[in-house]
């Protein structure tokens, strides 16, 4: 078992960007809109080597019928379930819009919805999505598509359903088994019912079942998180991610009513992802990195023994990297070297659609120091490693020169164990992997100086 340093831990690791971009969100201006989008899209359209290329599909339903008091996510709460369909048409008429621009009927190779709760949608209008998408692109024969699953609104019928729509991965958002903290958080589930469920998807043949962990909430103690642990462990899910809860009520009114003194403190959350680094490990799972965790046979784990795992807005992936398309209200996209993101608010997106507009209300286009930067940030996130030479040969570079400032402060962590630095190469070391967003934030050069980690 490693011991992890909790202090670095506890100072950086937990404010450190999670890195699904880099730049990272907050970067984003709202000086980039609608046009500057459609110009990436046409961009895409006039090069040869882009435009025939597949694209990664990601769509935003934000409808769920109760309110978890932990929820960070863009969601709306409601059971006026007419508002899903309407909703359905809207990503029909973005979908259209984007591909006038493309020019191109383009090919998908993976799609992923999230919300909100994708599983708020009956199984009509799930049957409607997939009619929507595919009648206005092509899915490759090995598309990889994947969902994630609210189990308190999914039967047997519904995952039939997503079977025969051609789904191959599910992930159910469990957060916690342990009665009181369901309680403290207003999200009631039956871990019988879940079981049951995955015990299906695996007879109906999906190729893959997540299990999506919450740590850090209220009423979890040292013991209720270690049998929540065992019970994902004996459900053997192909992946588990360990999200951390982040108490920030005045930016989430919904966490307002969570009571603070419920709330464990911030060393005993380190601990419960020491536990479950360590629980995991012992129980066969390969750690990928960050949050997630795998199976030995998964083909994250494979990517990542082969190199090529990436890291984009929908977490690490084993897919080829393409260009990720969003659709819906506050979706985040990356089209060559642009990233953008839709308006937040259902009528503000409605508003757009209704002006035949790209719903874009803010983005960026990245500049050269930004590229050398995230394929620096993505190595180390993905890999644990950078070769200076194919940094310099990409970028045309010295690589020593141009980082100068870095190389200190690597040299700084390297007596502390955290990376291993040669004349040309940079390696993150098995203890310095849980700490490895606060090793990338050193490339980062947005991350504001009063959080700079001053090893
Ligand atoms: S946690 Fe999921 S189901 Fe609960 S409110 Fe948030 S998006 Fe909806």
């Amino acid at each position: 078992m490693l011991s992890f340093p909790q202090d670095l831990l506890e100072r950086y690791e937990a404010q450190a960007p999670n890195y699904i971009s880099y730049p990272s969100l907050d970067q984003f201006k709202a000086g980039f809109g609608p046009r500057h989008y459609a110009q990436a899209l046409e961009h895409r359209r006039q090069s040869v080597l882009t435009r025939l290329k597949p694209l990664s599909v990601y769509v935003h339903l934000p409808f769920c019928e109760n309110l978890c008091l932990f929820c960070n996510r863009n969601k709306i709460v409601t059971k006026r379930y007419s508002k899903s369909v309407a909703y359905l048409e809207l990503i029909d008429q973005e979908l259209k819009l984007q591909i006038e621009h493309l020019g191109v009927k383009p090919k998908v190779s993976q799609l992923h919805l999230t919300g909100g709760s994708p599983t708020y949608l009956h199984d009509s209008e799930l049957e409607r999505l997939v009619t929507i998408l595919k009648s206005q692109t092509t899915f490759t024969p090995s598309v990889d598509m994947s969902l994630d699953i609210d189990p308190r609104t999914i039967n047997f019928e519904s995952l039939v359903t997503l079977h025969h729509l051609g789904f191959t991965r599910l992930n159910f958002c469990v957060q916690d088994c342990d009665i009181s903290v369901q309680r403290a958080v207003h999200r009631l589930q039956d871990l019988d019912a879940i079981k049951t469920l995955i015990g299906h998807s695996r007879v109906l043949g999906f190729k893959c079942c997540s299990l999506e962990l919450l740590y850090g909430l209220p009423k979890q103690t040292q013991q209720s998180f270690e049998a929540t642990l065992a019970c994902l462990i004996d459900i053997s899910a192909d992946r588990v991610t360990l999200c951390a809860y982040r108490h920030q009520p005045e930016r989430y009114p919904s966490q307002r009513k969570i009571k603070e003194q419920d709330l464990p403190s911030s060393h005993l959350v380190l601990q419960f992802f020491n536990t479950a680094h360590t629980s995991l490990m012992r129980a066969g799972y390969e750690y990928i990195g960050l949050d997630l965790f795998s199976k030995k046979s998964d083909p994250l784990y494979v990517a990542k023994m082969r190199g090529s795992l990436h890291r984009n807005f929908l977490g690490f992936s084993a897919e080829p990297n393409t260009d990720l398309m969003a659709l819906g209200m506050s979706g985040v996209g990356s089209i060559g070297t642009t990233y953008s993101q839709n308006a937040t608010t259902l009528e503000e997106y409605r508003l757009f659609l209704e002006r035949k507009q790209l719903p874009v209300v803010k983005g960026l286009a990245l500049g050269r120091d930004d590229l050398v930067r995230k394929s620096i940030i993505m190595g180390l996130m993905c890999q644990g490693h950078v070769s200076f030479d194919a940094i310099e040969e990409a970028y045309l570079i010295n690589f020593q020169a141009y980082f100068g400032h870095e190389m200190q402060q690597l040299k700084h962590l390297e007596t502390q164990g955290l990376v291993q630095l040669t004349i040309k190469s940079l390696d993150v070391t098995e203890l310095g992997h849980v700490l490895v967003r606060t090793i990338a934030s050193i490339f980062d050069r947005y991350w504001t100086p009063a959080q700079t980690p001053s090893f």
